[in-house]
């Protein structure tokens, strides 16, 4: 391990393969590819495996060697290993032999996958020299960019789209940082992110320390591995806003079998996108490699991003592991947020119901077969998207505190 760096090696641009200096830099000076983390994977073999990681404390952290800081971290200790829960219910309703949920809904501490991200990205802006965090964000990040920057001591600048849902606004502001709402949608707010960037020296989780970042959703993958035993699950359904997670979560397979944690499997990543925006989807029912650029109009505004920055790369993991792409309507969103919580009592965000839905058309479809196992990565908690359902999930029974009116009410 090398005093500067820990286990990384350098930023490397996905395109042409130029190294970068681990610094705060997310895109390639040459052809604008993006810049990406690598690691010295000889140097992690020695020191990773099943018993070392088995042996430390649950959280994220217990794979660090292939999480980007160079020093312990010290952001989000206690993020991740959140449940992987067997979802024998939901298997019946949805026609399939066995289903697993990542319950991501209940992530410490903010309720959502993105705490993962943040964790990674405010501890590689300590070590960096940063004193101040700002973020793009439709909401989670936000949220979590508010809370750990709290925890930390750091300042903070969220910036989101003014649409927002109440919760989602609420869930930033109590943390005190700055709250920037534009009055645009999220391509709008990342736009003038990047030219904010430009211009003041402050770590933008998600642009110029996006290549450290992303990285933090790897952990899910990590999480997913290890909790069904050391495997690789046969179908992965990921949600897609940006396609990070789930690039990500192929990543995160791929590193384990490259060093033995996992025997080699083969496996299928699909994507699920909301209707109202679902640029990625769409391009790969179509077989293209590249998408069209759409305005989002959907109910899954954690998942409205209409020009997503990974989507090129989503395709190509969706393709290469011939995983499928499905997208659906905001009822089918409602739907598959009511089958969640009505078969395994847990309560998803928008984009849960885009991932429970999803995968019911790709099981009906034949598209997953009846007789595999499938995990579903539930990224978000469906408290803070309360006006999604709210008039959708009937409404409660008032009475009187009369054991007569209890009883009539019973009678009919
Ligand atoms: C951000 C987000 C996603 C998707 O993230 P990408 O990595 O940008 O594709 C999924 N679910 C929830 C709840 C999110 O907040
Ligand atoms: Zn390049």
């Amino acid at each position: 391990m090398s005093e500067e760096n820990g286990y990384m090696k350098a930023l490397k641009c996905r395109e042409c393969g130029r190294e970068y200096p681990l610094t705060a830099n997310h895109v390639c000076e040459f052809d604008f590819g993006p810049l990406e983390v690598a690691y010295d994977y000889d140097l992690i073999r020695n020191s990773l495996n099943r018993e070392v990681i088995s042996r430390r404390p649950n959280s994220m952290w217990r794979y660090r060697e292939l999480l980007p800081v160079a020093k312990e971290p010290t952001v989000g200790l206690q993020v991740g290993y959140t449940p992987l829960v067997k979802a024998d219910r939901l298997a019946k309703r949805l026609g399939i032999r066995e289903l697993w949920i990542k319950n991501d809904t209940v992530n410490y501490p903010t309720l959502s996958f993105k705490d993962r991200v943040v964790s990674v990205a405010l501890s590689r802006s300590k070590e960096l020299g940063f004193d101040t965090v700002a973020c793009a964000s439709t909401g989670n990040l936000a949220n979590s960019v508010a809370a750990n920057a709290a925890s930390a001591g750091l300042r903070a600048f969220v910036f989101i789209p003014a649409d927002l849902e109440q919760g989602k606004i609420v869930n930033s502001l109590v943390y005190g940082p700055e709250v920037i709402s534009i009055k645009g949608h999220y391509d709008e707010v990342n736009r003038l992110c990047a030219e904010i960037a430009g211009k003041y020296s402050w770590a933008f989780v998600n642009v110029n320390m996006r290549p450290y970042y992303a990285e933090g959703s790897k952990s899910m993958g990590f999480e997913i591995m290890e909790q069904l035993g050391w495997e690789i699950p046969k179908h992965t359904v990921v949600c897609m806003a940006s396609g990070s997670l789930l690039t990500k979560i192929h990543k995160s397979y791929q590193e384990f079998s490259k060093l033995g944690i996992v025997d080699d499997s083969k496996y299928h990543i699909h994507g699920a996108q909301a209707t109202g925006c679902s640029p990625i989807t769409t391009a790969h029912k179509s077989s293209l490699d590249f998408f069209k650029p759409v305005k989002p109009d959907t109910i899954a505004k954690s998942l409205a991003i209409g020009t997503p920055a990974d989507g090129f790369y989503a395709l190509k993991v969706m393709r290469e592991t011939a995983g499928h792409g499905d997208d659906v309507s905001d009822d089918e969103i409602r739907e598959g947020i009511r089958l969640l919580a009505e078969c395994e009592g847990i309560f998803a965000e928008t984009a849960g119901g885009v991932t429970v839905g999803v995968a019911k058309k790709l099981i009906a479809n034949g598209q997953i077969p009846k007789d595999d196992s499938a995990v579903l990565c539930i990224t978000g908690n469906g408290l803070k998207t309360l006006d999604a359902v709210a008039g959708h999930v009937g409404r409660a029974k008032e009475i009187r505190p009369s054991l007569r009116e209890f009883e009539a009410l019973l009678g009919n």
